[in-house]
Order: structure tokens, then sequence, then C-alpha cells
């Protein structure tokens, strides 16, 4: 091996070197100075296609151990510059998200193959344009990746090269190692010219893979004839390697980077979960991993009903089609592969082949079907791995041909884990404050909730400038129903009564507790005095059609007395406001019950029966 074989290979092993834990970039330029006295020190000849001089008639380079030695010369300085400049910096921040580390290293990748290039047209004298064509679109296929050319003849970046693109075609022959043309006729231009240059002489070499498939090709030009020799093609052939060792080590170097940051990452989530006890902060989280590291066409979450285990929601869609997705109920039965998945608390997944005919419903039957949607997995979290059925599902869709990799599988597997324990944390704590906040046996928001809730709701009122109107109720002749049909019927009664209420006012808007042992106090938000009045109207009828069952021959009928106030913007003090319809609830029961009173401020600040 000569001297200047050996210092190419030295090349390419730098090159190699540089990319394995993407830290090592800096050691590009150590390749290119090794690549130079490579080139500086090849063997000489006398004519074009005349074979290698034996290696004992080139001189031995006294720098040749330097680009060996450990500490080389001009190192430091080097390396510095690579680290701090221009945004060299060849190790992504932590915080980048995928796509910006794919583009980071592309770029990274980018710029030392144009290095090569350049060292190239350099070098080699007379070239025109050094060129590299990497596989694109399709393996049939190549575009233009890097070139360095002459200024004054325009390359047109988006060439091609396929299997009928002219001279470089021949590269997609598997007999055809390399071209070397030195006397073009000036009718034969080559493809990736804008204009229409004299070039002369051509070689180009193909680019392979590490399994030596091809999947590109390097390519010198040059308008001066017979400009290249069969060196120029060996020294070629060295760079093609170098230049595919490079390409393949990057992108190899940035997934591994991109898979460390991501279970990195993990951790951080493991963090946030834990400082989190509420449930739509976990959807949160969740939705911003899933968006952080997995690309998709349309990300769907389902969660599972709390009480009635046989149905659920989705709680979030994003992407194609998402809003037919949104809040959606199913069912168990209703059969969607993503509702199976849940179902079995397992990961499914689907590839569908491009113009596939049958549909897989996601929820259900009448959904809208998509068919370009190609690539389907399902990740299910449950809290116990092993539990039979899962708590959420993790749904991703894919329009690409690419199916979700075993590493993408896995990582969501590991995050379903983390999520699982995290949601069941959360959904416990909210349950147990749910508990502390309302009243066991209606059900509604208790005393001291009502009073928080109030003045949150006032405050919102009074940056609108609406009113609220408060109603407070006493059962009538309550003591009577208890002291005739005994306690039990007596919870029986306040428990439907409570329900009554509820069904008259605005769910998710209005506010109902129950203020006391047999009292109710509602919040009517938004509203007018006619309202207000209107609706206390409904409630005290609807009771009064009540009737409960007690096992005698006539069912048990009650009634409810109504004090009602209504807070303008200018009244403040919400305590007194609910103060105010208890004095006016006095009022209908003096004037003998079963009626709405209507409290007034500036009439005579006395009490008004409606
Ligand atoms: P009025 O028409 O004046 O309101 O007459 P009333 O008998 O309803 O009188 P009051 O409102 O003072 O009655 C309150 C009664 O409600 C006293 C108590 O026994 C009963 N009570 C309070 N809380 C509960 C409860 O949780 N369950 C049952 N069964 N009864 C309750
Ligand atoms: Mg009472
Ligand atoms: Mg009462």
């Amino acid at each position: 091996m000569s001297v200047a074989e050996i210092m190419f290979v030295v090349a390419g092993l730098l090159l190699g070197l540089a990319f394995r834990g993407g830290t090592f970039l800096f050691l590009i330029p150590f390749a290119i100075v090794a690549f130079v006295l490579a080139w500086l020190n090849r063997p000489r000849l006398a004519g074009p296609g005349s074979q290698a001089a034996p290696t004992a008639n080139i001189p031995i380079i006294t720098i040749g151990s330097r680009a060996t030695n450990s500490n080389p010369v001009v190192a430091p300085d080097l390396r510095s510059e690579f680290r701090n400049e221009h945004g060299m910096a060849n190790e992504p921040e932590a915080a980048l998200k995928v796509s910006q580390v794919w583009a980071r290293a592309n770029a990274d990748i980018n710029r030392a193959m144009t290095d090569m290039l350049c060292s190239l047209k350099i070098i080699i004298p007379n070239v025109n344009t050094a060129i590299v064509f990497t596989q694109q679109v399709s393996p049939k296929e190549w575009g233009v990746r890097n070139y360095v050319n002459d200024k004054e003849m325009s390359v047109n970046p988006s060439a091609r090269i396929s299997e009928n693109s002219g001279l470089l075609s021949q590269m997609f022959r598997a007999g055809v190692n390399r071209i070397l043309e030195g006397d073009l006729p000036s009718s034969k231009i080559l493809s990736y010219y804008l204009d229409n240059p004299s070039v002369k002489s051509v070689v180009a070499v193909p680019l392979t893979d590490h399994s030596n498939n091809r999947v590109g090709v390097l390519v010198v030009d040059s308008t001066h004839p017979n400009n290249f020799t069969d060196r120029t093609v060996q020294a070629l052939v060295y760079i093609a390697k170098a230049i595919s060792m490079l390409d393949y080590k990057g992108f190899y170097s940035a997934q591994k980077h991109i898979a460390l940051q991501q279970y990195a990452g993990l951790y951080n989530y493991q963090r946030k979960f834990f400082q989190t006890m509420s449930v739509k902060d976990i959807y949160k989280q969740i939705i911003n991993y899933v968006k952080d590291n997995v690309a998709y066409d349309r990300l769907t979450i389902l969660a599972m009903n709390k009480v009635n285990e046989n149905a659920g929601r989705v709680v979030f869609c994003d992407g194609v089609d998402s809003s037919q997705f949104l809040e959606k109920r199913f069912t168990l039965s209703d059969k969607g592969i993503f509702v199976l998945a849940m179902m079995r608390n397992r990961p499914v997944e689907r590839n569908f082949a491009p113009g596939y005919n049958e549909y897989v419903p996601r929820l259900n039957d009448n959904e809208k079907r998509n068919l370009d949607l190609r690539q389907l997995f399902v990740m299910p979290v449950a809290t116990e791995s092993d539990a039979a059925t899962a708590d959420l599902a993790i749904c991703l869709e894919s329009s690409s041909s690419r199916p979700y990799s075993e590493h993408e599988k896995e990582l969501l597997k590991a995050f379903a884990g983390v999520a699982g324990f995290a949601y069941d944390r959360a959904r416990k704590f909210e349950y147990g404050r749910d508990l502390a906040m309302r009243d066991g046996l209606t059900g509604l928001i208790n005393h001291r909730t009502l009073h928080e809730s109030l003045r949150s709701e006032k405050v919102r009122a009074d940056r609108k400038k609406y009113n609220i109107g408060v109603l407070m109720m006493d059962i009538d002749h309550f003591k009577h129903v208890n002291d005739t049909y005994g306690h039990p019927i007596g919870d029986v009664v306040i428990k439907g009564i409570a329900d009554t209420i509820s069904g008259e006012i605005r769910k998710e808007i209005d506010v109902v507790a129950r203020y006391g042992g047999e009292e109710f106090v509602v919040g009517l938000i938004e509203t007018t005095a006619e309202g207000m009045v209107e609706t206390a109207e409904r409630i005290r009828k609807a009771v009064q059609k009540l009737t409960f069952d007690v096992h005698q021959s006539e069912p048990l009928k009650v009634t409810v007395s109504i004090g009602a106030f209504l807070v303008t913007p200018e009244f403040q003090d919400m305590k007194k406001a609910v103060n105010n319809a208890d004095q006016a609830l006095y009022r209908a029961k003096e004037g003998g019950r079963n009626q709405v009173i209507r409290y007034q401020l500036e009439d005579d600040s006395a009490p008004e029966k409606v």
C-alpha cells in the first residue's frame, strides 16, 4: 500500500470516527488534511491510463506523522472554532425537537460534504464542477445533494439522474463501476447544467451504502479534454467511500442522538407528571410528548369513562378530519380499532397498502373514512401493564408509507408506562377533591364551595357586566316528612329535589349547591330579574309535580319556598346577596310557603311577592 493510499484510508477512518458519537465532527478537518496529504503524495505518472508507480518511488513525507499525532499542530484552534462559531456546534441542545435534530445533522453533513468537494476542486486541476447526487425521491432517481462549481456555469439544483437520463444514468448499471470520458462531443450536454458549457472531461464513481447498494454518484467535470486519469478515478473512489460514510454515520449518529434525547425526555416527563395532579394537565403533557417525538397526520386520545366502564370519549384529536372525532363518545360495543386496543390493553398496529379498500373503523362504522391514512399505531395507557383494559389510548395515524419504527413504538410504550401511573394518581386525587367539595347524598357542591364559586363567578360577571341571580330555597314542612315517613325517606326527597333543581337550570353554566340540610342555593349566571323569577317559578312548579312512592295509598308530595335576589354589577357583596335571598325566603315562608319572593333593593328594601 502506498503512503497516499494509507493517507486516503486514514482520511476515511477519521471521517468515520468523526461521526461515531456526534461529538467528534471536529475530526473532519483532519480528515481533509489527511486527504490533501494523500493527494500531494499521489504517485505522478507520465500519461493517462498508465499503471500506478511502485510505492518505493514515492518520497516519504516528513509531516505524514502529524495527521495521526494525538495533538496535531493545527488542532486546538480548529477545534474551538468548530465548537463555537457560526452555530457549528455539532451537539444539538437537549431541548431540540426531533425535526430540528435532523435539520441540524443534515446541515452538518452537507457542510462537511461541501468541504470535501471544495478540496477536490482545489486539488485536481481544471475542475469546473464537483457534484454529488444521492437517492432522494426513490432508489431509481438521484437528485443533487451538494456541488461546488465555477460561478459562470450554473448548475440546476433540481436536476435528476434516472435510468434514461444520458451519460450518468450508466451508473444504474451494475457492471459499470466508473465513468471516465476525456473527449465528450459538444452535443453531449450534462443534464445538471442550466446553460450549455462545453464540458470535455467527466469522471464519475458510484456512492454505495453499507450493504453495497448504489445510492448515488460523485461526478467531477472539466472543460479541458482528457483532464482526468485512472488515478483520478482511484482517488474519487476513496472520496466516494468517505462521503457515503459521512452520510451514513451522520444519519446514524443523529438517530442515536434523538433516541438518547427521547429517553432522557422521558425522565423529564416523569418529573412533570409528579408535579401534576390534574387529569387535564396529564392529557396536555401526553399531547406535548407525542407531538415532539413522533410524526403523525392524526393524533387521537381516548379516555375511558370513570363511572361507566363500558364507554368513553375522545379527549383530544389533532390533524386530518380531527373535528369529527373531538368529544365523540364511544362504547366498547362500537368495535373500532382504537376501542379494541383499549379494551384489550394491547398495542395495535396496521399498515394499509396504497389504494386499499377495506376501511377499518377507528371508533365506529359511521365515521368519515380516510383511505390516505396508511399507518396506524395505538398505544394503550393503563395504570398497570397487566390491567385487563386500558384507561387511555394514544392513537397515531400517518399517511406515510413508512410504518412506525420499533424505536417509536418502544418509546411510546415506555412513555405510556409513566403516563398511566401519573394519570391514575391524578384521577384519584381529583376524585378525593371532589368528595371534599361535594355533598355525598346529592352530588351537589357544598356550602363552602358555593361561596368560592359565587366569588369567582362574580369576578367574571363584573368584567363582562352581567347580573347573577341568587335563589335560596327550603323544603316546606320538612320536619313533618321526617316525622311521618322517617329519615331515610326524607333523604330520598332531598335527593329527588336536588335532581329536579339541576334539571331546570343550565348545566355547566349555573351553579347549584346543597346549602344546608334541606336548603339549596342556585346561582343563575347572566340573567335578568324576569329570567331569574321565571327560573325560580319553574323550579317551584317542577318540585310541586314530584311524587315519591312511600308505599301508601297516596304518594308523597312536597313543595319548596324560594327567595330570589338579583346581583347587578353595582352590587358587590356575594355573602350579603345570599343573605338577601334568605330574607326573601323567610317572607315566602311567612306568606304561606310554596311561592317565590324577590328581594328588591331600591323600592322599600322590603321583599316583594311575585
Ligand atoms: P319550613 O317549611 O318552615 O321550612 O318547615 P320545616 O319543617 O322544613 O323546617 P326546617 O326547614 O327548619 O326543617 C329542617 C329539618 O330538615 C330539620 C331536619 O330534621 C331536617 N333535615 C335536615 N337535614 C336533613 C337530612 O340530611 N336528611 C333528612 N332526612 N332530614 C334533614
Ligand atoms: Mg330549613
Ligand atoms: Mg324547611
